[in-house]
């Protein structure tokens, strides 16, 4: 363990944050941390639209400063404990919304993991059954916040060669077509491993799907240094249990981290403009503007709509489609 100088400030990532406490990385060591009161009083966001503002009251015990993934400055302290001064300007980050909006502040999300380079959407071939409106909404969060998706299927061993297979080939296809990478595994089988290692080497990512999908399967066949606890799946639900409630950034061994989000049974879109929602869908991103009514339209049910036009004649899937319109109802 390296000795820390007191004396100065340093640099390091966030890499796990629970009870107040934050661990932060910093040249091998990781220091164990609290907020200086100066981070709670006052705390800058931008918010995904870009412009810049401050929110008022971050007491509210679901507001937290700072996010996994965060570059701050510390202060070290004799007992090897810390202090977090400053959360340096972020690259980009995921929110979702607080789950008890505070109607006074001008904005309420939560930073779920803060410069990411991908976002990795985890969903199982079968037990549980993939979502694919879910799916939708992530890749949704991930577009309004100008991060890359890689989608990931695991326990592919549960369909191959049966019947089921070929329904979720023509589901995935619906991705591979707007161009999101998709990498097909199985731990079990020990398929597409070296697929989702060239995926992960040397980039933060961000893994969401619910537990019991695989992720600790894959990624302890990946990293067998990371050691992540496999848990049962409920045979007749196909819900896997919760056994974690914190995130936690994890290096890798062959270079890179992983970002596990526990447990995530949804994923809000909350604070996105619903009228940039058609741009979060790449396939609808050449027909914006193109309507009768420019960019006014809403690609409803308004006449000569060319994103509509574009379902009729097949080049944007219906199932995206209606995706998207279930999107902008919940805006
Ligand atoms: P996590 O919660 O996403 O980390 O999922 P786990 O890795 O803990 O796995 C959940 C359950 O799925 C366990 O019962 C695993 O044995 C099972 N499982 C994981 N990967 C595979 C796979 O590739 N094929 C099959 N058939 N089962 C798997």
């Amino acid at each position: 363990m390296q000795t820390q100088n007191t004396n100065m400030n340093n640099i390091g990532v966030v890499t796990k944050k629970l009870l107040g406490h934050y661990d932060v990385h910093h040249a091998n060591t990781i220091t164990t941390c609290v907020l200086s009161a100066k981070l709670w009083k006052s705390f800058e966001v931008t918010n995904p639209n870009g412009d810049s503002h401050r929110v008022i009251a971050v007491h509210e015990k679901h507001m937290d400063p700072v996010a996994i993934g965060d570059r701050v400055t510390f202060r070290p302290v004799e007992d090897g404990t810390g202090m977090i001064l400053d959360v340096l300007p972020r690259r980009n980050y995921l929110a979702r919304g607080s789950a008890k909006p505070n109607p006074r502040a001008y904005s309420f999300e939560q930073v779920i993991a803060a410069n990411l380079d991908q976002i990795i959407p985890v969903f199982a071939a079968a037990n549980p059954r993939p979502k694919w409106h879910m799916l939708d909404r992530i890749l949704v969060a991930a577009e309004a916040h100008r991060i890359s998706s890689t989608i990931l299927i695991t326990k592919y061993d549960l369909v191959k060669g049966r019947k089921g297979e070929d329904e979720l080939l023509s589901d995935i296809n619906r991705y591979k077509e707007i161009g999101y990478p998709v990498i097909l595994t199985s731990a079990k089988a020990k398929m597409g491993l070296d697929d989702l290692r060239n995926a992960l080497i040397n980039r933060t990512s961000l893994l969401v799907g619910k537990s019991g999908v695989g992720k600790s399967s894959l990624l302890n066949i990946l990293d067998p240094s990371l050691d992540l606890k496999v848990q049962s799946v409920n045979a007749s639900t196909g819900k896997g249990r919760h056994t974690t409630s914190h995130l936690e950034m994890f290096p890798l061994a062959m270079g890179g981290n992983i970002i596990d989000t526990p447990g995530t049974r949804e994923f809000g879109i909350w604070g996105l403009d619903p009228n940039n929602l058609a741009d979060c869908f790449p396939e609808m991103r050449p027909f914006i503007g193109k309507c009768k009514f420019g960019l006014s339209c809403q690609h409803d049910e308004e006449p000569g709509c060319a994103v509509r036009k574009a379902v009729m004649n097949g080049t944007i899937s219906p199932f995206r489609y209606k995706s998207y319109l279930r999107m902008r109802m919940d805006l």
